[in-house]
């Protein structure tokens, strides 16, 4: 099969690696689409140190191509989306329900091979049918909408609270919709104006590029959701949330920084993480065939996959938001 080899930092080749035999409670997916993410990026980069040569990617809709032994449950043909972190299901983590945060969860794409190849294998428990009627482009966006929903369930506002969403990649951009739709009143923030474009379609009623302006609305947000994973990004949020206020954080800074502890306590704020998904995947897949995401504003290319260097050397551009890969 036709894959993307990354044989290291920045070194990818398109080759051609046997299909994976798909073990028991195991299915062989042929890809059709993938999504590029920004971990998809750093594992470029090499940020992320490790394993070599690996097949990244981790966001993919395919259709199931052969079943490992015993399997039940889905038929060949069936057209599905991959839920790709795959927990041990045996620790106290995963006994307590929570499967997204497992010690031991292996990670599609980083710790096996990933999708940016024609075949995948994945555990069947963790492969979603799509509903009638939804596009593969759209249902590529399942994945990061789903890390999206975990972390606004954790953290859904109210009509009349006062949302910042601090960064508008994709993640972001799906905070301000689902803020948006639940009646909000909702500002974002990112240094990039093409981003802020797609916010304000989306229904922010707000926006900003620079810190400075944004701090004439300090003390003002009810609710903020962090995504951009900045170093300061948390300290800066501290001092602009309203007393009382709510953060999520799902953004992951690389380096430590230092943040303003007495306000914490002074204003009584509840900070609350969120690490991809638990079962958010069908409610995800709801919202897609719904409509109730614009994925035309989200999907900015469509690369086939013998251009993945060239859409991951565009990564950093600031018209990109979701580029996919179309496999087969
Ligand atoms: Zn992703
Ligand atoms: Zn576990």
């Amino acid at each position: 099969m036709k894959a993307a080899l990354l044989v290291g930092p920045q070194k990818m080749e398109i080759r051609d690696l046997p299909v994976p035999v798909p073990r028991e409670g195991e299915v062989l997916v042929r890809v059709r689409e993938a999504g590029i993410c920004g971990t998809d990026f750093a594992k470029y980069r090499g940020d992320l140190g490790g394993n070599f040569p690996v097949v990244a990617g981790h966001e993919a809709v395919g259709e199931i191509a052969a079943l490992g032994p015993g399997g039940v449950g889905t038929r060949i043909g069936e057209r599905v989306a991959i839920q790709p972190n795959f927990a041990c299901g045996q620790c106290e983590t995963c006994r307590s329900g929570r499967e997204n945060i497992c010690p031991n969860r292996v990670r599609l794409g980083l710790d096996v091979d990933g999708v940016f190849a024609e075949y995948v294998a994945a555990p069947r428990k963790y492969v979603w049918t799509l509903p009638e009627g939804l596009s593969d482009s759209a249902a590529a966006l399942t994945e990061p909408l789903s890390v999206a929903l975990h972390g606004f369930q954790k953290c859904a506002p109210a009509a009349g609270d006062r949302v910042l969403v601090y960064g508008t990649g994709t993640i972001g951009l799906f905070y301000v919709q689902l803020a948006v739709l639940s009646g909000a009143r909702v500002t974002a923030f990112n240094t990039s104006e093409p981003r802020l474009e797609v916010a304000r379609k989306l229904g922010a009623i707000q926006t900003f590029h620079s810190a400075a302006e944004l701090e004439t609305r300090k003390g003002d947000f009810t609710i903020v959701y962090e995504t951009s994973g900045a170093a300061d990004a948390l300290a800066r949020i501290i001092r602009w949330s309203a007393p009382g206020a709510r953060i999520l954080l799902t953004g992951l800074p690389e380096k430590d920084s230092s943040i303003p502890a007495a306000l914490i306590a002074r204003k009584e704020l509840l900070i609350q993480g969120a690490m991809t998904y638990q079962d958010e995947f069908p409610a995800a897949l709801d919202l897609l065939q719904k409509g109730a995401i614009r994925s035309d504003l989200f999907i900015t290319n469509i690369y086939p996959l013998d251009q993945l260097p060239r859409a991951l050397a565009n990564f950093r551009s600031p018209h990109r938001i979701k580029d996919l890969v179309r496999i087969s």
